[in-house]
């Protein structure tokens, strides 16, 4: 078979692909196993009851499921839907926006992608590759394999801060900016280290950015107001340089695909283009579960009072755990916990790599994920790249302990204590 290029690229092989095959693989094998690997949501009873309401409201509400299932929305989304939500961001963070200034994707995974090939990539002027610069890795390894073209990525080194014995946060080193970069893109909170990118850093990247003449790219997949698995508060900038992504899968909604893009009206534009060429439109379920929400004032109480505190008490469990299992003398250092959904673990001068670690692991029937995948664009080499691991804490507290054990155990032996 004779692939383009694009086609080869995209569905040649992917090293965090064949890690989620891997996973999915040894789930559908059954028996006792502990998945701490994926990235899916927690299935929190009094969010489920809200969207089980909200679709009886639906059914009961005479046209809506019709014009719901039965309609096309506009390439940007539902213009009710784009409305309200200019109006509830205005309101939370103070913004001056409007309908124009906001568009609905297939989940903000497909906003990534428009957004990273619609600024970088191949330019007219001189073939020059425009880049996407990541401030600091690790980052989601979501991004690594959206860009069309070769090379499109690169990455600063971060600074270690270390906090007590066994925890730390990685800090942004501001270093040189290459002239080719076009967007600099970072999650905030981070997936997969649960950094949470400061206010005075967030400040610090949109002057970079402006001083360029490029934008920055704040991934809000978990980030306030919703859904907001964010463990201290932070500012949430806007201006015309910042473009922000929302979504609504870590709510409790990934089944809706619903993302949520928000930047000058130039970019928003040319978004809805790239949509209506590549999906018509974007689906509606998700937009007229959560529109009443915005206005009612119902979403932010949910997020405050029911998803923030759920994975908030997850997270100090899960570190309580970890500091109750694993043997002191062991060079273990967890990455604070300041939102998300996970855990991110370094075994300094760890003696097997992070993806041999991985293999032991599964053959005890815990699933994690290596960490190497996650510093797309920095090549450079660095042991840490396999020493880390992502682990998951949103399953049952039961499974939790036992998967931390068996991970505590496995490290001693690998330690030789
Ligand atoms: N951004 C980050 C940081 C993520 O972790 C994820 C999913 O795990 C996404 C974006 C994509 O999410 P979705 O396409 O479901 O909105």
């Amino acid at each position: 078979m004779i692939l383009s290029n694009f086609g080869e690229k995209f569905s040649a092989h992917s090293g965090i692909y064949e890690v989620m095959e891997d996973l999915g693989r040894a789930l559908a094998k059954g028996g006792d196993v502990v998945m701490m690997g994926g990235g899916n949501p927690a299935h929190i009873p009094a969010v489920e009851a809200v969207w089980r309401r909200r679709l009886q409201e639906l059914l009961d509400e005479p046209g809506a499921i019709e014009r719901m299932l039965g309609d096309y929305d506009t390439p940007r989304g539902r213009l009710v839907f784009l409305e309200a939500l200019a109006r509830f961001f205005n309101a939370v963070f103070g913004w001056g926006i409007d309908a124009d200034n906001i568009a609905i994707t297939v989940g903000s995974q497909t906003a990534n992608f428009l957004l990273f090939n619609l600024l970088a990539g191949q330019t007219g002027t001189a073939g020059a590759t425009r880049k996407i610069h990541f401030p600091l890795v690790p980052e989601y390894i979501g991004y690594a394999d959206q860009g069309i073209g070769e090379g499109m990525f690169s990455a600063w080194k971060p600074d270690i801060e270390h906090l007590g014995a066994h925890r730390f946060k990685y800090r942004i080193r501001f270093d040189r900016l290459d002239p080719g970069v076009a967007l600099l893109c970072l999650s905030r909170p981070t997936n997969p280290s649960a950094n949470l990118v400061t206010d005075a850093e967030i400040f610090q990247l949109s002057e970079l950015a402006a001083a360029n003449g490029i934008h920055l790219l704040v991934d809000n997949a978990y980030g306030h107001p919703f859904p907001d698995i964010v463990f201290h508060p932070v500012e949430t900038i806007w201006n015309e340089q910042i473009i922000h992504t929302f979504s609504l899968s870590k709510l409790g909604l990934p089944g809706t695909r619903t993302g949520i893009v928000v930047a000058e009206k130039e970019i928003i534009r040319r978004l809805g283009v790239m949509n209506g060429g590549l999906v018509l439109a974007p689906g509606s379920l998700g937009q007229a579960i959560l529109e009443p929400l915005l206005s009612s004032g119902e979403l932010l109480g949910l997020c405050h009072d029911r998803v923030q505190p759920f994975y908030r008490e997850r997270s100090r469990h899960a570190l309580a755990l970890v500091d109750e299992l694993f043997d002191d003398r062991i060079d273990y250092h967890v990455h604070v916990s300041e939102g998300a959904l996970f855990l991110w673990f370094w075994f300094r001068d760890l003696p097997i790599s992070d993806r041999a670690l991985y293999e032991r692991l599964k053959a005890k029937n815990v699933l994690v994920v290596p960490g190497n995948y996650f510093f797309p664009g920095f090549n450079e080499p660095w042991r840490h790249k396999q020493e880390c691991i992502r682990v998951s804490y949103c399953g049952e507290e039961k499974a939790l302990r036992r998967g931390l054990a068996i991970l505590a155990e496995e490290i001693k032996q690998i330690y030789s204590l």
